[in-house]
């Protein structure tokens, strides 16, 4: 990929500043060509809470440049924001499907913008956009893409279609949903319905079913991080998913970022040009993959 020179080379940068049932927001950092931009990917957190935790890498509300949204569900968007989003005037991106529950949430109708399928993000930053199944309304996934660069944002997704993966094939930095354990889950007092909804193919990703996806992706890919989102506090554990995958994918274990709901992770940052060494991928065949996980699924379950 040309670079341009003379103006700085690119920066994208992602950092959730919690996630989870309670609530999920992260900070999007694209910088080139001297200017920045700052996105927000869901506001799930109150006004004061968001404003907190962005203070903490120095970013105000008033240096937002835009809100990209999953989708309406309350953890995703807090209808509280919608009177500063009005003042403020923030451009707040929704799939055209969306609108009018985004407008029903209360977010002011002259700051929405119904997006098809791409959204012009400026300075050069795009964010593609692919729609997936969740509860009835759908949830987007996202693929940022700024002077070669790639992060992929995936959350809510209950089953993962092939679409969705070659989708995100070829991004650095990959942001995913790995919501439950499977066991724990089985094993929680939750009522049947709940368990259903959440494990019936529109709620949320399992440990596993997220760790294949992950693996699918880095395949076609070089992933430099993986960052995990949307951890179920009742039916999860980041030991559970260290193990996993210390067991099935050790190569991605060193790039694991593992988000919580009561604190900002850590910021990751897409590198340009980091090289695989080939050696690194230690499962070859999606058959390898379905059987290691299948025999982790065993283990656990
Ligand atoms: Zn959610």
């Amino acid at each position: 990929m040309q670079q341009q020179h003379g103006h700085g080379s690119p920066r994208l940068e992602l950092v959730n500043l919690g996630s989870g049932s309670g609530g999920n927001c992260s900070l999007l950092l694209a910088e080139f060509g001297g200017q920045t931009r700052r996105i927000l990917v869901d506001c799930g957190f109150s006004m004061r809470r968001t404003t907190n935790a962005l203070s903490e890498f120095d970013v105000e509300l008033q240096d937002i440049d835009g809100i990209v949204l999953t989708h309406l569900d309350r953890d995703h968007f807090n209808p509280s924001w919608s009177r500063r989003i009005g003042q403020l005037g923030i451009p707040v991106h929704v799939t055209t499907a969306h609108r009018s529950g985004a407008i029903g949430a209360g977010c002011p109708e002259d700051c929405l913008r119904p997006f098809m399928d791409e959204i012009d993000l400026g300075i050069g930053l795009l964010a593609r956009t692919h729609l997936v199944a969740h509860d009835d309304s759908g949830c987007v996934a996202y693929r940022f893409e700024l002077e070669g660069r790639s992060l992929g944002f995936a959350t809510d997704l209950g089953h993962v279609p092939d679409t969705l993966i070659s989708f995100l094939e070829g991004i650095d930095v990959l942001a995913f949903e790995s919501n439950y354990d499977r066991s724990m889950q089985m094993q929680s007092e939750r009522p049947e319905f709940l368990k259903r909804r959440i494990m019936g193919g529109q709620g949320h990703l399992s440990n596993e079913q997220s760790l294949h996806a992950v693996l699918r992706i880095d395949r076609t890919s070089n992933l430099q991080h993986v960052v995990l989102l949307h951890l179920s506090r009742q039916c999860n554990e980041p030991s559970r998913i260290t193990e996993l995958y210390a067991a099935c994918a050790p190569h991605l274990l060193e790039r694991l970022v593992i988000t919580g709901q009561n604190a900002p992770s850590r910021k990751v940052r897409v590198e340009v040009e980091v090289k695989r060494n080939p050696g690194d991928s230690v499962l070859d065949a999606p058959e390898d993959l379905e059987r290691t996980i299948g025999k982790s699924l065993k283990e656990t379950g």
